[in-house]
C-alpha cells in the first residue's frame, strides 16, 4: 500500500491544488491531503474552513482524505503512514524553497521521500494568495477556484 501526504496552507484551494491532487491520487493508493495550522501565519480562512471546502472539492476521489495537522511534516507523514510527501513544482522559485525543506526533512526523517509534481501549465501562474489578491479587488475569480471555492471567497471578502 503506498500512501502519501500532500500538506499545504491551502488558504484557499485552488485549482492548481486539485489538479495535484487529482494526479498524486492515480499514482498513490491512499492520499492524505494535510492542512496546515501554523500559527506563523494570518489566513484568511480557518483551518476548519480550508479542510472543509477541500472535502467538498475531493468527495469523488474514494482514496483521498483531508485532515488538518501542525507541527512537523515528517512527523504527521508518519502519523498518516505514509512515506512520500507530495509537493507541486511551478516554478524555479517553487523549486529552490521546496529543495531545501525536502533536503531538511530526508536529514531528519531519512525513510520519508519528497515526490515533486510539476505544475499543469494551464494552472502555473495561480497561487492561494493571488486568487484573494483579485477577489479583495472585485475581479473573476471562477477560473482559479471551484464554484463552490468562489462562493466561500466572495462570503469572506464581502461579508469579513
Ligand atoms: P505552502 O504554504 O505549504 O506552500 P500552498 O497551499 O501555497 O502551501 O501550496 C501547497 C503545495 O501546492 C505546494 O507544494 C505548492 O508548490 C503547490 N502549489 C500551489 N499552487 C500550485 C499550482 N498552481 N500548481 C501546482 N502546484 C501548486
Amino acid at each position: 500500500m503506498k500512501t502519501a501526504i500532500y500538506p499545504g496552507s491551502f488558504d484557499p484551494v485552488t485549482l492548481g491544488h486539485i489538479d495535484i491532487i487529482g494526479r498524486a491520487s492515480k499514482i498513490f493508493d491512499r492520499l492524505t491531503i494535510g492542512v496546515l495550522n501554523n500559527s506563523a501565519k494570518t489566513p484568511l480562512f480557518s483551518v476548519e474552513e480550508r479542510v472543509n471546502m477541500i472535502r467538498e472539492c475531493v468527495k469523488d476521489l474514494t482514496n483521498v482524505d483531508v485532515t488538518s495537522f501542525d507541527g512537523l511534516t515528517v512527523d504527521f507523514a508518519r502519523k498518516c503512514g505514509a512515506n512520500a510527501v507530495v509537493r507541486g513544482l511551478r516554478a524555479i522559485t517553487d523549486f529552490e524553497y521546496e529543495l531545501q525543506i525536502a533536503q531538511l526533512n530526508r536529514v531528519i526523517s531519512p525513510d520519508v521521500d519528497t515526490v515533486f509534481l510539476t505544475t499543469n501549465l494551464k494552472y502555473a501562474y495561480l497561487s492561494s494568495s493571488s486568487v484573494k489578491e483579485v477577489a479583495y479587488y472585485g475581479g473573476d475569480i471562477s477560473h482559479f477556484v471551484t464554484p463552490y471555492v468562489e462562493k466561500r471567497i466572495h462570503e469572506k471578502v464581502i461579508k469579513g
